[in-house]
């Protein structure tokens, strides 16, 4: 993991999941989950392919049922990014999933059972070579059955979602099973913080990084931000989703603003728009979106247009010098604009014709 912009990063061992691979020297890598019903294959399958142009690199689906387990295969042979199964409970639906091609498991050992049924997983697993998560949530915790309301502080809740992720990371290994990636979720910052510190500190498992059930698209994003951008700061984290209310192709595109920030990935243009004032007389944010939307559900796109400085500037004031800092850009009039590249001013363009003369610069720039 590059990581110009933080601490040095924890070392972990590599698990791979199909074509990538978790820990080691791999990037941080980005997932996220589907919210499509697992049974209905073409709208899986559609809202799949969505996120891989989006640039989703991992795709966690729920299996709640055999029947959405033993439609993996059918989804798993229409996409091309790694397909992890999400189950809960019952263990025949981990081994169908395995037995359908899946590339990693997420279950919590804790809730699939008795000895046996986690050992007819992880013989599954194992003999298939793939991995499992362990992902355990601060709000089903094995001990809250016991102590529903505990009066535990912050780091009691952190100390104990360690623990019973060591217990189930124990369980797995006196089975012989190593192939592991462990996430600690809550849904706040503090606790999501020391969970992972902690156990960051004790294992050399990948972690799978994320605030859980952020919230809506602006609340959760700015959640998500801060707990998982700290922990990637401080060298913690090999893969991230981030958790928001809101279309799955949202939380990819956050996921990459997270580590672009950091300096830890690369992800399309760097897109810089004035808020826009009294003095604005184009439409600024409907330019924007247009462009982003055209952008980021376009892999092509998105990868030519990668570490471009791209400025769209409400009016003459400051337009011009925010433009002619980018690799090109425009700076609005009434209904139109200068546009500018490499600092210089080429030629006047209506306002309508915008978006389309930066996508064709993009197209023709590599
Ligand atoms: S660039 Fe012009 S329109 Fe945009 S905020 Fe600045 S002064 Fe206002």
């Amino acid at each position: 993991m590059d990581c110009s912009a933080h601490g040095k990063p924890r070392k972990t061992r590599a698990v791979k999941v199909g074509r990538f691979t978790i820990g080691g020297s791999s990037p941080v890598s980005v997932q996220s989950m589907c919210n499509t019903d697992t049974r209905d294959l073409k709208a899986t399958v559609d809202q799949i392919r969505r996120l891989e142009a989006a640039g989703c690199e991992i795709i966690r689906v729920a299996v709640p049922d055999m029947e959405a387990a033993q439609n993996l295969g059918r989804i798993k042979q229409a996409i091309s990014i790694p397909l992890v199964a999400d189950i809960h409970f019952d263990w025949r639906l981990a081994v169908e999933a395995v037995r359908q091609g899946v590339d990693k498991v997420r279950i919590n050992p804790g809730n699939i059972g008795e000895k046996d049924k986690v050992k007819e997983v992880v013989r599954a697993c194992a003999s298939a070579g793939v991995p499992i998560r362990i992902g355990v949530n601060a709000g089903s915790l094995k001990a809250l059955k016991e102590n529903p309301k505990p009066r535990w502080t912050p780091y009691d809740w952190a100390k104990q979602m360690v623990k019973e992720a060591l217990d189930e990371v124990r369980t797995l290994e006196r089975l012989d099973f190593h192939n592991v990636v462990v996430s600690l979720k809550a849904d706040d910052i503090e606790r999501t913080l020391m969970a992972n510190t902690l156990f960051a500190s004790k294992s050399d498992i990948p972690l799978h990084i994320g605030v859980t059930e952020a919230g809506s698209f602006l609340a959760g994003t700015v959640k998500s931000s801060l707990g998982i951008g700290l922990l990637l700061s401080r060298g913690i984290g090999d893969t991230i989703r981030v958790s928001l209310t809101e279309d799955p192709a949202m939380q990819v595109r956050a996921a990459y603003e997270i580590l672009k920030s950091l300096g830890l990935r690369r992800y399309g243009p760097d897109l810089v728009s004035c808020p826009t004032c009294g003095r604005c007389q184009v439409n600024v944010g409907k330019v924007i979106h247009e462009l982003e939307e055209r952008i980021y559900s376009d892999p092509q796109l998105l990868k030519q247009s990668e570490g471009m400085k791209i400025a769209v500037m409400g009016c003459v004031v400051n337009g011009p010098g925010e433009a002619r800092s980018a690799d090109f850009g425009v700076a609005g009039g009434k209904g139109r604009g200068i546009w500018i590249e490499k600092g210089k001013q080429m030629k006047v363009i209506k306002e309508s014709e915008w978006v389309n003369e930066v996508i064709r610069k993009i197209r023709s720039s590599k």
